[in-house]
């Protein structure tokens, strides 16, 4: 495949500072090599900080629907290269064609969209009594992204970033850098100045934490593993920079007594298993009433028999994430939980593919009831009544999202606000680009999307009269 040998700073592919060599990006589909990046260091960062931060007072002070028309621009370059972009997210992070087209770049074209428009609408004034408020850029933000939405994770921050008048460094995750090299391609088509964005691809604890650490940094945006999250925020606090963390989840989905069990059983399974559960806010723990126990744990093998590896589920993006997830089946089993369907044997000869699995029996103590797995591994509680299925569905130290199915829309919406998450969906409610996202508890800290999530790269500014 296609990949630039330098890094793009300043509005231009320069060749790497150091010699760090270079990153090999394996489809995880064939466990084939199919490019090489380079791998940045701290003197890569430095630079496209510097270019950032030189671009930084011109971005800042365009108006608005100037800023908006750029990003309307870069949305239109990524909807005219989407057969590309969605081949090369299929080739590197391994999700069948049909979800990249239709998730990985459509969903990243409507957030995309909707920032062109909130730039253009949104009110950086404010008037409080006597004063006016004036809602200004923050700086320099350094993103940090994950490789489980390539493009979207890029897309949630960059694009309110330029909507607020901030420049960006982007480091993207070292399994997914030619989507990362696509979306610098797509800013400098839309004609963006240069500087304002930026990427160094380089592996976490060399060039992402050079980013995170570097003093001309304003703003950290990290998405990723709870782990990395928490050093990130130390070093945030440490240097009094903002940081915006999107972390991991356990997300429940909490089929109440009335629900209709079929509709509710069969949209929980297809959120565990799209992406091979490799999705932040998945519904991984599925909560039904002890009546109707039996029931769902029938429903939900059955419609996981239609999720095939190699077909309609891909294989997790490396040999460590397989390793890792078929761990966590493993300890399932070994802890009391029941296989209903899958198991931690391998399903292909060749890809980092795990079998989408699902457990019964599993009880809220389990390990695989209370950690990530990131995986295609769906676990199903039974609950006694409404406060233990409450219990349960707040009984861990996440809380990023969530679902809840009822007969009735306000029974539903009734438990919702008693849960502790930050999206909830009712019964099977859409996608909401405008809608914010993050989490309560160890989920993270800050939002994104919508205008909630253009608030996080903004900071105030009073005049008394
Ligand atoms: P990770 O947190 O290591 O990687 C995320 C990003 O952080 C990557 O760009 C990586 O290069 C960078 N990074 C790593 N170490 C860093 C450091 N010391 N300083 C600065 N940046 C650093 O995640 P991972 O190892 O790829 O995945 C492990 C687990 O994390 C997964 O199994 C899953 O549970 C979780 N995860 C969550 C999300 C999410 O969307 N919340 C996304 C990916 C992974």
């Amino acid at each position: 495949m296609k990949a630039h040998d330098g890094m793009y700073i300043g509005g231009a592919w320069v060749p790497p500072a150091g010699d760090a060599g270079t990153i090999a990006v394996v489809n995880p589909a064939d466990e084939e090599i199919i490019a090489h990046v380079p791998a940045g260091t701290a003197q890569d960062v430095d630079a496209a900080v510097r270019a950032a931060r030189a671009a930084l007072p011109g971005w800042a002070a365009t108006a608005p629907a100037e800023r908006a028309a750029a990003i309307a621009a870069l949305r239109d370059v990524l909807a005219a290269r989407s057969d590309e972009i969605a081949e090369t997210v299929t080739a590197e992070l391994g999700a069948p064609l049909a979800l990249s087209r239709k998730v990985h770049v459509g969903m990243p074209i409507v957030v995309a969209g909707s920032y062109a428009e909130l730039a253009a609408t949104y009110s950086f004034e404010e008037k409080a009594g006597n004063s006016t408020i004036l809602l200004e850029p923050v700086g320099v933000v350094g993103a940090i992204t994950p490789w489980n939405y390539p493009l979207h994770q890029v897309v949630a921050k960059v694009a309110p970033a330029l909507a607020a008048g901030c420049t960006v460094v982007l480091k993207p995750a070292e399994d997914t850098p030619l989507t990362a090299q696509l979306f610098a391609e797509a800013a400098h088509e839309a004609g963006l100045p240069a500087g304002v964005f930026n990427l160094v691809t380089g592996l976490g604890p060399v060039a992402g934490q050079a980013l995170a650490e570097h003093e001309g940094v304003d703003l950290v945006s990290f998405t990723g593993s709870t782990a990395v999250g928490r050093k990130i925020g130390a070093l945030a606090g440490g240097a009094v920079k903002r940081v915006a963390l999107e972390l991991g989840g356990k997300s429940a989905n909490v089929i109440l007594e009335s629900a209709d069990l079929a509709k509710a059983v069969g949209v929980g399974v297809a959120n565990v298993m799209s992406n091979s559960g490799q999705t932040c806010s998945a519904w991984t723990r599925m909560l039904v009433h002890r009546d109707r126990y039996d029931e769902a744990v029938s429903l939900a093998a059955q419609a996981v028999a239609a999720y095939v590896p190699g077909e309609r589920v891909g294989p997790l993006v490396n040999a460590k994430q397989q390793e890792r997830v078929r761990g966590y089946i493993e300890q399932g089993v070994a802890e009391g939980a029941r296989i209903v369907a899958g198991g931690p044997e391998v399903p292909l000869d060749k890809g980092y593919y795990v079998r989408p699995t699902v457990f019964a029996d599993v009880t809220p103590g389990m390990t695989i009831a209370q950690e990530e797995i990131f995986g295609p591994v769906l676990s199903i509680l039974r609950y006694e009544d409404e406060d233990d299925a409450l219990r349960i569905a707040n009984g861990t130290v996440y809380g990023l999202a969530g679902a809840v199915w009822a007969g009735d829309e306000a029974e539903a919406v009734a438990f919702a606000r008693r849960m502790d998450t930050g999206q909830v969906d009712i019964n099977g409610g859409r996608f909401n680009p405008l809608a914010p996202f993050g989490g309560y508890k160890q989920s993270g800290v800050g939002r994104e999307l919508g205008e909630h999530g253009l608030a996080e790269y903004l900071q105030t500014k009073s005049l008394q009269f």
